[in-house]
């Protein structure tokens, strides 16, 4: 799950990091009050999950509360990078001298965090990664952790004044334990900045959390934002299915995962797309095929850029892969009868499936007039082929 910024800031606050007063508005008249509560001048930023909001307009000082009701309207019509902008973050401002970069990231390749740093932080730091990744440091935590002298060591050529050093060093080892005692796959501090009176203020917070330790944050229901979700997306949360929306026209409903990638290979290699990735599971349970198969059909529809979603359905030919080892068949065929009793499929559905209780299932399908392949290969090219009648 990825944070707001004000979000992002709310957890840094918890953890002792330097973030500057401020508070969300919807409205602009809600932007002026809050400028006036908090005083002087104030910045006004789009709450968008997407990078380079400053370069889009989404980022505007005001000096007076009229001000920053002027600019807070003018940024909540704005669409950044296809976001509809519903909210704004008013703040106390900062004057800067410099802007550094500072993250921490989960490291896959080493299964360590790791930190990158640049003297060059602000709104060019994609241009820095691309031109001269040579500018930003990165620099592993060992599972031992990380000591405070470490973390002066890296900002001492950096920085060079002590007292400066001492901060940063503090906000990188607060950093650390956000990264790790938040549960994060991503925490990153752009700007970092430096006052010119040197203080060493976190101006603005990225922040990904990783949603398998959703369990132990009881906190993080209250973050999700509904707007970010399909509602797809949300159902396969709720039903506990692991589902991703692709872009393709066949709709796939496979259980594990292995099997998932395997069939969305398979489809490629025929030359199909997959319209997802939908792993229901090992369990034998009805209820899981019913949500599967409402959430692939619910979530098939695409919508023009900036429009309502149009009538016709993206998923063109939905293909089921059931391998049954713990997975029984019959569960699944129950289920399939079962979801196609209440809604009926407007597209066509291919069938395969083979191991426990196969026979069973096959007797299940056969009675509601249904019927499946035990061959993968069979399966995937049914599948393309009927998505292609539906789409001629
Ligand atoms: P991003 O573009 O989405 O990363 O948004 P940021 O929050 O990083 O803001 C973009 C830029 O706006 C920063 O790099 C700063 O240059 C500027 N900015 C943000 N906050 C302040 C502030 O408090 N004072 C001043 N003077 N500039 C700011
Ligand atoms: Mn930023």
């Amino acid at each position: 799950m990825n944070l707001h910024e004000y979000q992002g800031k709310e957890l840094f606050a918890r953890f002792g990091l330097p973030v500057l007063p401020g508070q969300v508005a919807t409205a602009a008249d809600e932007a002026r009050d809050i400028a006036a509560s908090i005083g002087g001048t104030v910045v006004i930023k789009a709450q968008v999950q997407v990078g380079g909001r400053g370069k889009a307009g989404g980022v505007k000082l005001a000096h007076s509360p009229d001000e920053a009701f002027e600019k807070a309207r003018d940024i909540l019509a704005l669409t950044i990078k296809g976001q509809p902008v519903r909210t704004v973050l008013v703040t106390q401002a900062a004057d800067i001298a410099r802007e550094l970069y500072l993250s921490i990231v989960l490291d896959r390749s080493r299964k360590l965090p790791l930190i990158m740093l640049s003297a060059e932080g602000g709104v060019d730091i994609e241009e820095v990664a691309r031109v001269a990744p040579g500018k930003i440091l990165r620099r592993s935590i060992p599972l031992s952790g990380l000591r405070p002298y470490q973390a002066r060591a890296l900002f001492q050529p950096l920085l060079r004044d002590g007292r400066q050093v001492a901060q940063a060093a503090e906000i990188l080892l607060k950093l650390h334990r956000v990264f790790t005692e938040g549960d994060c796959s991503l925490a990153e501090i752009n700007p970092l900045a430096i006052t010119p009176e040197g203080r060493v203020l976190a101006l603005d917070a990225k922040v990904i959390l990783d949603d398998n330790a959703e369990f132990r944050h009881r906190e993080w229901a209250t973050w999700r934002d509904p707007d970010e979700e399909t509602p797809g997306q949300r159902l396969a949360r709720e039903k506990g299915l692991s589902y991703v929306r692709l872009e393709g026209d066949i709709g796939c409903i496979v259980n594990g995962a292995g099997l998932a990638m395997a069939t969305m290979d398979l489809i490629k290699h025929y030359g199909g797309e997959p319209a997802n990735f939908l792993d229901i599971g090992g369990s034998s349970n009805p209820e899981k095929v019913t949500a599967a198969l409402r959430i692939i059909t619910g979530d098939s529809r695409s919508a023009p850029a900036g429009g309502v979603p149009g009538p016709s359905s993206r998923v063109r030919a939905i293909l089921f892969n059931i391998f049954g080892g713990i997975t029984r068949c019959d569960d699944v065929a129950n289920g399939i009868v079962q979801s196609l009793r209440t809604s009926p499929l407007a597209v066509p559905l291919v069938i395969r499936l083979t191991g426990t209780n196969e026979d069973l299932a096959r007797k299940i399908l056969s009675d509601h007039g249904l019927s499946a392949t035990t061959s993968m290969d069979e399966g995937v090219r049914t599948v393309i082929a009927k998505a292609q009648e539906v789409a001629a």
